[in-house]
Formats: C-alpha cells, structure tokens, sequence
C-alpha cells in the first residue's frame, strides 16, 4: 500500500512537470491511470501513463526497481503497446519503463522478438486460466519480496 501510495504521488508530480523530456519529447500530454481495453485483443489493463503528441502515442509503466527492465516489465509494457496499436490504429515501436525512486527511464523497444513472447505469454496465462491450473512457485524468493498475492501464497514463503 505504501509502495502504491508513493507510485501515484510520483504520477502526479511527473504529470504536472509534465517531464517529457525523459522521453525525448518537446511537447505533447500525459495521461495517468488509463484504463485500455480492445475487444479484438480480448485485452484489457490500466496504463499509467500514455504520452500523446499528435497521432504518436506510447505506453510508459512505473516501477519500483533496481536495474534494467525485468523482462516481466517489458512483456507488460508490449502488452500495452499491443492495446494501444489495436484501439488507436497506430505502429506503437517503442515505450518506457520509469524506475523509482530514481525517476530513471528506459527506452524499450517493442520489437518483434518481444510481441511474439508477449503473445505466447498471453496464451499461456489464458490456457492457464481455461483449465485451471495454479502456475508453479517462483524460483527465486526475491521474486516474492514485493508481490501482491505474498500473504495470500504458501508456496513459498
Ligand atoms: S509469493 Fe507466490 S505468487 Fe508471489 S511470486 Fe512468490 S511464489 Fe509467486
């Protein structure tokens, strides 16, 4: 709850500041929380943010984290490039993850090789769903450290 608390205090500061520059912009409007959902796609999610100038649009995503972008993150960020070429008929080549609390942004480039793992990630989690199946424990514990369903799953800690 802290986490999310300080994550939307940091969407509204960069909102305001509306700090495109991270993003090799002049100009252009940020959107915070936005809701997106293509029923081609059979996708939906809630962005936090997307950048707009003209008919360019790109997703951006916060996290709290250290490093480049996990691939969890990028796989999440394609998905939102996935939604916003499907609602808005635009190529979306590229989007950005922001870490904090540094406020570092990393330029990902939603090329080939990520849709096609994005893709088959979404099937996955789809065939999962469709029979049931609970996914196996992560491999590594600081997998754990901050994720939502901790006090809700044994299978680890
Ligand atoms: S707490 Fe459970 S659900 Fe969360 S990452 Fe660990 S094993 Fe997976």
């Amino acid at each position: 709850m802290k986490q999310g608390l300080a994550k939307e205090r940091r969407l509204q500061r960069l909102q305001r500041r509306r700090s495109l520059r991270a993003f090799g912009l002049k100009e252009g409007q940020v959107e915070c929380n936005v809701s997106l959902y293509s029923a081609e796609l059979g996708l939906s999610g809630k962005l936090d943010m997307l950048v707009r100038r003209g008919i360019v649009r790109f997703p951006v995503e916060v996290k709290f984290t250290q490093g480049p972008a996990r691939l969890n993150h990028r796989l999440q960020l394609a998905g939102y490039a996935l939604l916003l070429e499907s609602i808005f008929g635009i190529n979306v080549p590229y989007g950005y993850i922001v870490r904090l609390p540094d406020d570092s942004a990393d330029k990902i480039a939603i090329d080939e090789p990520l849709r096609e793992l994005t893709w088959r990630t979404i099937e996955a989690v789809r065939a999962t769903i469709r029979k049931e199946q609970m996914p196996p424990p992560a491999p590594h514990i600081s997998s754990c450290v901050d994720c939502e369903y901790v006090r809700f799953c044994g299978d680890v800690v």
